[in-house]
């Protein structure tokens, strides 16, 4: 029911002709795009979307000729010169110009690029940040992306570079002995590498492990499994991209927070998944 909602009066901005909003559209629930973003959808003359927009979230800006920019897999990033020239021409040519990302636009998402291409030319903008796939994607299935008991620190990682390859420039190393937490980004391609280099550098095989694809889509699936078989879990499931690899013990909680389980109506697996022996809430 898109059209039964709109803003309550008050002093939202104005998507201006000749600007770009550049906007975080969330990991894919249209349900979790914010009010900002809401509120450019329904004024712009122009929305460019991304591969991973996905489509119900253009029904919010039907007034709007809709752009497909969609590029994915680190493919060259001649393209992405295009798609930043591109949202140049459409504001300077007097457009309200929405530029929808997914998750967060300056998560790994090349926004800085494209801001800074935009006011190099002299194009206005303003950045709308969204739900990041590697915390709210996680939060789907059930994962804290912190846990008390678990981490002080979440490390997201890249699983590509502009190459398309494993990102040479991370010391794999240095990632495996201080991150405690790894939230691994484009990572389904090189998982074995990635998995691998955790290994070789001394995080244990049994190390728990999700795979959350198309998360908070309806496509959503979720793979529990360990560092040690992770790549081999992940080519016998058939999962694919896109999909967020998180590695440590945070991923235990979801034997007692995947509430999407507990909704459908099944029990929770495993009340104290840590083994604190306590009530969660004494500390
Ligand atoms: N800016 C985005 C990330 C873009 S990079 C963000 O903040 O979320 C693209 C990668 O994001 C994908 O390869 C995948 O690792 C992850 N991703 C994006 N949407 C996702 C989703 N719905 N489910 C799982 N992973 C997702």
């Amino acid at each position: 029911m898109t059209d039964s909602l709109s803003l309550p009066s008050g002093n939202w901005p104005q998507l201006e002709p000749g600007w770009v909003w550049l906007c975080g559209a969330g990991p894919g629930d249209p349900g979790l795009l914010t009010l900002h973003a809401i509120n450019g959808l329904q004024q712009a003359d122009v929305v460019i979307y991304d591969a991973l927009v996905q489509k119900a979230i253009l029904d919010w800006a039907p007034q709007a000729e809709h752009i497909y920019a969609g590029k994915r897999g680190g493919k060259p990033s001649a393209k992405q010169r295009d798609i930043s020239l591109r949202l140049v021409e459409l504001a300077k040519a007097g457009k309200r110009v929405l530029r929808l990302k997914g998750g967060d636009p300056f998560v790994f998402g090349r926004g800085g690029e494209e801001a800074q291409t935009l006011i190099q030319h002299g194009v206005p903008v303003r950045i709308i940040p969204g739900i990041s796939a590697g915390i709210g994607g996680l939060a789907y299935a059930g994962i804290p992306v912190t846990h008390r008991d678990v981490n002080q620190s979440v490390t997201f990682v890249t699983g590509h570079d502009q190459t398309g390859e494993t990102p040479t420039s991370l010391n794999w190393k240095a990632i495996a002995e201080g991150a405690q937490v790894l939230v691994i980004y484009m990572g389904m391609k090189h998982v074995e590498r990635i998995a691998g280099a955790l290994l070789d550098a001394g995080r244990p095989a049994d190390e728990p492990c999700a795979v959350v694809s198309s998360a908070t889509t309806e496509d959503q699936q979720v793979l529990e499994t360990t560092l040690g078989n992770m790549a081999a879990d992940i080519a016998e499931s058939g999962l694919e991209p896109p999909a967020i690899l998180c590695v440590g013990r945070s991923v235990l909680m979801r034997q007692v927070l995947d509430w999407q389980a507990l909704m459908r109506g099944e029990a929770p697996r495993n009340l104290d998944p840590l083994g604190r022996g306590r009530p969660a809430e004494t500390s």
